[in-house]
């Protein structure tokens, strides 16, 4: 699959949603309790294999920002900001019912 990028990503506060525009046109609406619950850190998934999602605190998001042209980092107001979220991590997380169904099948 070709690698894609964000273009937009824009945090709709009141909803407390996460939306990612990605260059080839695809929409995906992350909750901040999905992407905190998905930070990739060591901190959160420990060293194991697969990444799982860790019940947590719900947590403002305070930041985001970019790291280099690769990656996503959020900062939130907890003060936990070591989750680099790359690209394709990000993309592979949307939860989408189009991303949904894709892997299910
Ligand atoms: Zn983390
Ligand atoms: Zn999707």
């Amino acid at each position: 699959m070709e690698r894609s990028v964000p273009v937009e990503i824009n945090h709709m506060r009141e909803k407390g949603l996460v939306r990612v525009t990605w260059d080839d046109g695809h929409v995906g609406e992350y909750s901040r309790k999905y992407l905190r619950g998905y930070c990739p850190c060591a901190m959160c998934q420990g060293h194991g294999g697969s990444v799982k999602f860790i019940e947590v605190e719900d947590s403002e998001l305070a930041e985001i920002s970019a790291v280099g042209n690769y990656a996503i980092q959020f900062q939130w107001k907890d003060g936990h900001n070591t989750g680099i979220y790359t690209f394709d991590y990000l993309r592979a997380l949307c939860p989408c019912s189009a991303c949904k169904d894709a892997e299910d099948s």
